[in-house]
């Protein structure tokens, strides 16, 4: 395809498929969306930390052909206003790999959201937020070291659906109307109104999606987190849904907690994952006390949204939680906070965020050797207390450094 802005490494190769087994080539095109706001600083900074693990790890065998695509601010200034052109969609697409930046939502720009957009014409469905504790990181917990959890959130339904309709609104008012009178409803006069649709198709996809994760990655659990004891034809049906994927195609591979008990005293046998199911609200107080019960957390789009965030809290907050959407075509890693204007351009910020998820990335892509380089420096950076602002002003005795200082250490680190 040709495209206007973009410009095609010509050296790169393209990944054509996230088919299984992914085919990475040694050139593979990569994409990036710099993002607003503090995005330049961040981006600049990952990109060097990036290319230098995977020079070190494949000594120039292996090496990324990153393509710049636009979105947001940047995207507006080059496409004359437009914030999302069509060729950054064509090109997602086709080059089916990518991480992003934050995006600034434009006030009155005709998106509900950039990146509630790029979720749902690419139907990322698929929500991945990795909570692990590194050692260093303030955390507002006594005891933060078992926290290890990765939370599948399912991304295009649920509330989310945006099926909405305001109190006094005529669509509120015939809705209002056909529940009471055709379906026995009952609720107050004047209420405002939404739909809440799960299906068994979206939520059996991201089950099997998360199963297949927790089998590669050797994973011990796969918990259903749902508030099906009070809304039972969607929270409740999620869960019976998870618990159906898991005996009907993965039955070889699974034992659900009852089983675990009754068959095999409490011990999964070798290889074999085990499915259990918590309601939302008490699995709140399980991840604070009981952290090391959970492993990979498959959980409904609103619940998923309260409980990584709540999670990277116990971590170190959102500066440093990694992320990426993904669907059965594109896959998108992304910073998981925002934009923060306050401090653009002043090489402030911490670029965890971004940096970790360019980790997962490589680990998708297979080059772990590149993403454990980039781990183990990382630790030893915070090992020494060198940080940038966010961490420093929680830490006693740490070295405040910019966000591009930070990355030089992490480099000195993989190099020394
Ligand atoms: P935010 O940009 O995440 O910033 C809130 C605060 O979080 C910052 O003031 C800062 O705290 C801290 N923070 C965020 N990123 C940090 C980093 N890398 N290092 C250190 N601290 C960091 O949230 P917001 O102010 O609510 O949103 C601003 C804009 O971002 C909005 O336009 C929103 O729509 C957009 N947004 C985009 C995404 C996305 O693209 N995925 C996600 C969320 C929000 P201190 O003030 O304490 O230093």
């Amino acid at each position: 395809m040709a495209y206007h802005k973009i410009v095609v490494p010509p050296d790169g190769e393209k990944i054509t498929s996230l088919a299984q087994p992914l085919n990475i080539p040694d050139h593979p095109i990569l994409m990036f969306i710099e993002g607003d706001g503090i995005g330049r600083d961040i981006m600049t900074a990952s990109l060097r930390v990036w290319n230098a693990a995977v020079e070190k790890a494949y000594g120039g065998k292996r090496k990324i052909a990153w393509m710049e695509i636009y979105a947001g601010e940047k995207a507006a200034k080059l496409y004359d206003g437009n914030y999302m052109p069509q060729e950054t969609f064509d090109a997602l697409r086709e080059f089916v790999i990518g991480i992003k930046g934050p995006l600034t939502t434009p006030v009155g720009g005709g998106f509900r959201s950039l990146n509630v957009t790029l979720r749902q014409v690419l139907d990322l469905y698929a929500c991945l937020r990795p909570v692990k504790y590194y050692p260093g990181v303030p955390s507002p917990m006594r005891d933060p070291e078992p926290v290890d959890v990765t939370v599948f959130r399912e991304n295009t339904e649920d509330v989310y659906a945006g099926i909405e309709y305001a109190a006094g609104t005529a669509e509120n008012e015939k809705l209002a109307r056909f529940l009471r009178e055709e379906m026995g409803a009952k609720f107050f006069e004047g209420s405002g109104l939404g739909i809440k649709p799960m299906s068994a198709f979206a939520t059996k996809r991201l089950m099997r999606f998360a199963l297949r994760y927790a089998l590669e990655r050797k994973r011990k659990s796969v918990t259903i987190m749902h508030k099906g004891n009070i809304q039972k034809y969607t929270e409740g049906a999620f869960r019976n849904w998870c618990y159906e994927v898991a005996r009907e195609e993965f039955a070889e591979y699974t034992v659900t907690e009852d089983e675990l008990w009754e068959k095999y005293n409490g011990q999964a046998p070798e290889g074999k994952i085990v499915i259990k199911d918590r309601i939302a609200d008490i699995i709140f107080q399980h991840m604070l006390l009981r952290p090391a019960e959970f492993d990979v957390v498959i959980t409904p789009n609103l619940n998923g949204d309260y409980l990584s965030d709540a999670l990277a809290a116990q971590v170190g907050g959102v500066g440093i939680a990694p992320g990426a959407n993904i669907g059965d075509s594109v896959m998108l890693f992304e910073a998981t906070h925002g934009t923060a204007p306050k401090y653009t351009d002043q090489d402030k910020v911490n670029p965890g965020s971004l940096l970790l998820s360019g980790v997962m990335m490589l680990e998708f892509m297979g080059w772990w050797e590149a993403a454990q380089l980039i781990i183990q420096a990382y630790e030893r950076t915070l090992a020494q207390k060198v940080v940038t602002y966010d961490f420093a002003r929680l830490m006693d005795g740490a070295t405040e450094v910019k966000t591009s200082e930070f990355a030089s250490a992490i480099i000195q680190h993989m190099n020394g």
